[in-house]
Order: structure tokens, then sequence, then C-alpha cells
């Protein structure tokens, strides 16, 4: 068994982690060099839940199977770390982005929706402002779930709305889904409308190229691949110098004075006798345990359909298919058993002949967003299910004179199933709490408490309020944690 001395560990070698690390390693006062840090990842590669895949397509895309846009692009920090670097390779805000936010073309089972005509579209825009109005005032409301909300705000008005437009507020309210990765009938009605700060803007280059930039300021040495954190034990005695020993599942022993956690939320939610679960030594406290249980982790996954002929409108950016009428007796968030039924789940999807309207003549794709508990059942099902399920959602899309042809490639993502992921991102159920375990885990332990240890700093997606669940959330704990050990060293 080997071991090794450094004076910071970071666990996990995703977006959060890495900024850490270039953070420490680029500050001008020169504190630490690369022997004083160690970036720790379970994978083989490094960038976590960002993976751009350059390989499977057949038409010449990459594909961004985890974060694709930039969210709140007017505040962005690392979209406008990227504009304002000289050295990124050639990002050219113009050339890389896209805003693919023409208003998404809408069908049901019956074909086109026109939001339009049946003014259902000022209705669902009032339903959105009494979802938020409902919890404004009166915090102690009781969370509700964005199904049963919904349904308040259709009895309320029942006599002023027509049959159309509570029939497709109810199918619209669904398009949520696509955001958190659940499903209505779980996501809490409380936290669900969310305040943007600007845009949503496609990362058309892939966003990679910010994990490339990132380990490019990292030397290699500083970063184990493949090597699973097991243990991290705040008790030890066996290097008087150092606070912390980590250990990895081959036995590598770590020793350091700091450590940032950044593992995914769904990792740190494991008990320690699973085998990817961390074993902490003395435990974590309780109230980091509790604000972990009050809190989930959602399953956005994505399918990618690629076609050698367009048979849909190039020119629309996104599609949304609304799923069927609820049926009152299902519950749509149990996990799912058989082939679904197509219509179960509303699909989100962006039109890459729009994205891409180059080379149109060999074809395109659809990218289309899965939500739990559908991301669950098709990443562990073949590619044939896949269509399968779609086909006859897709069939909707279809213009005048052409007819659907069937895939000739087919791209799923596989998040959870991988074991170190187990997901996408945390995600609010009904009466969850979105504070704790932020402030829990970005505030500084008490020196004198259980957890014994202010160098354990945690970071990642989970520990941020502000880009909560995003890249830019997750960049940003990285550089909070590297200023804090920063600031602690001087
Ligand atoms: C399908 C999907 C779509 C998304 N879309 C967007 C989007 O469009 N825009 C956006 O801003 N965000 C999006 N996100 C969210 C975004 O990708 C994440 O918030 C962000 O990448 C998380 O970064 P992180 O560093 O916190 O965690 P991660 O990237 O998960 O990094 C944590 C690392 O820890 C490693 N690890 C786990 N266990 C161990 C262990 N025991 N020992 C060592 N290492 C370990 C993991 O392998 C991983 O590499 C999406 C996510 C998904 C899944």
């Amino acid at each position: 068994m080997s071991s090794r001395s450094v004076e910071v560990v970071i666990i996990g070698g995703g977006v959060a982690g890495l900024k850490a690390a270039q953070t420490l390693l680029t500050d001008p006062s020169g504190k630490l060099k690369s022997d004083d840090i160690l970036v720790i990842e379970a994978q083989d590669h490094l960038g976590g839940r960002i993976f751009t895949d350059k390989n499977s397509s057949k038409l010449g895309y990459n594909y961004d199977l985890g974060a694709a846009w930039f969210h709140d692009s007017l505040s962005n920090i690392v979209l406008q770390d990227a504009v304002n670097d000289n050295d990124l390779d050639n990002f050219d805000r113009g050339k890389d982005t896209y805003y693919d936010d023409k208003d998404p073309k809408i069908f049901g089972e019956d074909g086109h929706v026109d939001l339009v005509d049946t003014k259902i579209n000022r209705v669902y825009e009032e339903l959105e402002k009494f979802i938020e109005l409902y919890y404004y005032n009166d915090t102690d409301e009781p969370d509700l779930s964005l199904k049963d909300i919904t349904d308040k705000f259709l009895q309320k008005y029942d006599s002023i709305l027509t049959p159309t437009q509570k029939k497709y507020c109810k199918l619209l309210i669904r398009t949520y889904e696509s955001w958190y990765g659940i499903s209505w009938d779980v996501i809490s009605g409380k936290y669900s409308m969310m305040d943007h700060h600007g845009r949503n803007l496609l990362n058309v280059k892939g966003y990679s190229f910010i994990i490339d930039k990132l380990a490019k300021q990292i030397p290699s040495s500083s970063i184990l691949l493949n090597s699973q954190v097991k243990v991290i034990d705040r008790s030890n005695k066996d290097v008087p110098t150092k606070k912390v020993m980590i250990e990895t599942t081959s036995g590598l022993k770590v020793y350091t004075n700091y450590v940032i956690v950044t593992v995914p939320q769904s990792i740190l939610q494991l008990s320690d006798s699973s085998s990817y679960g961390i074993t902490w030594k003395p435990p974590l406290p309780i109230n980091i345990k509790d604000a972990l249980s009050e809190i989930h982790f959602g399953c956005l996954g994505k399918v990618i359909f690629e076609f050698d002929s367009i048979w849909w409108d190039k020119n629309e950016d996104r599609f949304e298919i609304l799923a069927s009428e609820p049926d009152p007796t299902k519950s749509y968030s149990d996990p799912i058993t058989s082939h679904p039924r197509p219509f179960d789940y509303p699909a989100y999807m962006v039109n890459f002949a729009s994205v891409h309207k180059e080379n149109l003549s060999k074809g395109s794709s659809l990218v289309i967003l899965t939500q739990s508990p559908l991301t669950e059942y098709l990443e562990s099902h073949s590619n044939e299910d896949a269509w399968r399920y779609y086909k006859p959602m897709l069939e909707k899309l279809v213009i005048p004179g052409k007819s659907i042809t069937n895939p000739i490639n087919t791209i799923k993502t596989s998040w959870t199933q991988n074991p170190y992921i187990r997901g996408s991102y945390s995600a609010l159920h009904t009466h969850d709490d979105p504070s704790s375990l932020i402030i829990q885990l970005s505030g500084e332990f008490d020196n004198t408490g259980l957890i014994g240890n202010k160098n354990i700093r945690f970071a990642g997606e989970h520990t941020i309020s502000d880009g909560a669940g995003c890249v830019h959330g997750a960049y940003s704990s990285g550089l909070r944690e590297a200023d804090w050990i920063l600031n602690d060293i001087s």
C-alpha cells in the first residue's frame, strides 16, 4: 500500500474540482505548487457531468450528453470567462453558441397545438404567476406538487376557463419535467418557478472545452484518475503534520491538510456500506445527514436520434410533444417496470437542423431530454426500445409531403447507470428544503463541533444557490472553496 502527502486533496474531477485546482495553482501569491495539490477522480476521464461525445455521431456533430446550455447568460461566470479568455481555443461567442429560444412548436396526441388562437398561452402564463404568488407572501403555505397546485388553479378559475384552456394548462406545465428531471407529481410547486438571469444559450462548441481548458493548467502529476475515494478520516494520527487521511479503494493513503469534496450529492447520500459510498471517520454530523435527507437528485437524460433525411420543420429551434391527458389512477413518478406507453411523458427536444444549418443534405438529428422515471427506463434498455417509445410521438412532427424514417443512429446517455454520478443534479421534490444542504455544505465547519475539522470543504452544483444544479454554480463553488483555502493558509 502506498501513501502520499500533499496540502490540498480535491475529490472529484468535474468542473467544480478542476476550477478549485486551477484557482489554487494559478494564484499569483504562488502559495501552492503542483506537488501540494492532488485531484482524485474515480473515473478514467475528467469532466464528470460535462461530457461532449465527439465520436458517436454519423453526421459529424458533437453532442453534449451532460450540460449543454449556458443558463443565466447575462451573469454566467463560465460564459464570461470563456469570452474574456484570449487563450481559449478560439471560443467565438458568435460562432460557438446559439440562442435556441424561438418559442417551441407544440404538438399533442392530436397534432399541432395552436396556443395563440385559443389564448392558452396567456392562461398558461397566468398559471405560472399563480404558482409564484401562491407562496409569495405566505411561505408557511404547505408545499404542493406541481400537479396539485395546477389542479388548485384550475378549480379556482374553473368558471372562467374554457375546457381547451384547462386541458392544455395541465399538459403544458409538465414541461418543467425536463428542467428538473423529475415528474410533475413530485416536483415541488413551491420552488418550481425560477428567476432566470438572461436567456439560455446553447453551447454549440461542446462543453468539454471548458474542462480541457482547466485541465491544461493543472499538471498531470496533480491528477489521479481511476481512483475512487472510500475513506475520509478526520481523526488521522499517522502523520502528525497532516489533519486528514484520504484512502482510495485501491489502498492508496493520501495525507493532507485541506480537502475539497466535490462528489455528486447522490454519492454523499449513499450509506458507507454501499460500494460507492464514502466512509466518514468520525461519521458526518447529524445536521449534514439531515440536510442530505431533505433533498433529492433528479434524473435528466438525453436520447438523440440521427436521420439521413429531414422530415420535420428544419426552421423550428425546439419542439415539445405533450403527454396525453393524465390518468388519475397512475403515479407518473413510480419506476417503470414494463415498456411505457408513448405520450405518458412529455418530450422536449432541440432541433439540430436549426442549430447546425450547414450540410443538411446529409440529414440531421433531434436531441430529446428525458425525465425520471423514463430516463432510468431508457438508459437501461436498448436503442430499439427508445425508438419504439418515441416513434409514435415523433410522427406528429412530420411535415406535408414527407414521411417518418427510422434513425440511422441512436445515442443515449447513461448517467443513471454510472455509479459515480447516479442521475443528473439536485432536484426538489414536494416538501424538500433547498437551502439546508447549501447552508451545511458551503459554510465553515465549527472547529470544536462534532465534525471537528473546518478544513473539510465541499463544492459542486449542490452546494450553492446562485447557479444551483448548473455548470456555473459548480464552477463558482470550486472558486469559492479555493479562495477560502488560500485565505486560510495566509
Ligand atoms: C443530462 C444533463 C444535462 C445537464 N444540462 C445542463 C445544462 O444545460 N447547463 C448547465 O449549466 N448544467 C447542466 N447540467 C448540470 C451540470 O452538468 C452539473 O451541474 C455540473 O457539471 C456538475 O459539476 P460538479 O463538479 O459539481 O460535479 P461532477 O461533474 O459530477 O464532478 C464530480 C466528480 O466526482 C467523481 N466522483 C464520484 N465519486 C467519487 C469518489 N468516491 N472518488 C473520486 N471521485 C468521485 C465523479 O466521477 C465526477 O467526475 C446537466 C447535467 C446532466 C446530467
